[in-house]
């Protein structure tokens, strides 16, 4: 599950060509984890502990950057101990162990990032860093000029008052399968800079629209385009990356 070869990452870590890491391997004088190892296709991950003749390897690991557009019905963590479906079974391909940044409702889908950049992770995470993220919500119709108002403002949760929000209607009621009235829906976006728990369902609840639908169409510099499919994934281009810092 996962993990490198082990000659790849004694290359990577410059310690030899790859030729001559198998030649190390062969010869015995590599240890993973305190054992000596002889097998080449060995795989090794980054929490596995290396040494050559004894000497811990420094791992500098490449940095990798990805947009996933998250299907709904998975959970936003590497691990779900009710094996629903993560996030990371999505990431299939992928070298190296990636996290995500942040998280998305397991009923929510769109723009999700995925790094193994620990340090940026952590910053975009942080809540003095402020990343815009921009939801397409979807509530029964018509929404109310007062609900409106209060979502702009700021609204009263349990865990205080959230930050003013931009709220805009979209043109057009999109209608669900149903015939009756009671299906309409319609569709809003809405741009916060704040990462509570469940915040944009907890907001549209709090002025009596329960969110049907939830999907994150921006965040912060990435917006997902509708170009990437349900469950898609790409890596980031260097001007993406940049932006995000
Ligand atoms: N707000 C929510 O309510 N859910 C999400 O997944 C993201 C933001």
């Amino acid at each position: 599950e996962g993990g490198e070869r082990i000659q790849k990452v004694l290359a990577q870590a410059g310690v030899a060509s790859r030729r001559h890491a198998e030649q190390l391997i062969i010869e015995g004088r590599v240890r993973v984890n305190g054992v000596r190892i002889s097998e080449l296709g060995c795989k090794v991950s980054i929490e596995d502990h290396i040494e050559v003749d004894g000497k811990p390897i420094k791992r500098s690991e490449k940095l990798h950057y990805y947009l996933l557009n998250k299907p709904v019905g998975v959970i936003t963590s590497a691990h779900d101990p009710q094996g629903r479906p993560t996030v990371i079974d999505y990431m299939k391909g992928v070298p190296v162990r990636v996290y995500p940044v942040g998280r998305l409702d397991y009923d929510t889908s769109g723009a999700l990032v995925l790094t193994n950049d620990g340090e940026l992770a952590h910053r975009l995470m942080h809540p003095s860093y402020g990343v815009e993220k921009t939801y397409r919500v979807w509530v029964r119709s018509p929404v109310s000029l007062n609900a409106l108002e209060l979502l702009r403002r700021g609204v009263l949760l349990e865990d205080g008052n959230t930050a003013p929000a931009i709220v805009e209607r979209l043109s057009g009621v999109s209608q669900t399968s149903g015939k009756s009235k009671e299906n309409n829906l319609e569709v809003l976006e809405v741009t916060i800079h704040e990462g509570r728990n469940r915040q944009v369902r907890r907001m549209f609840a709090a002025v009596g629209y329960p969110v049907v639908k939830l999907e994150r169409i921006r965040f912060g510099s990435l917006s997902q385009g509708y170009s990437l499919p349900t469950g898609a994934y790409r890596a980031l281009t260097k001007e993406e990356i940049k932006e995000l810092r």
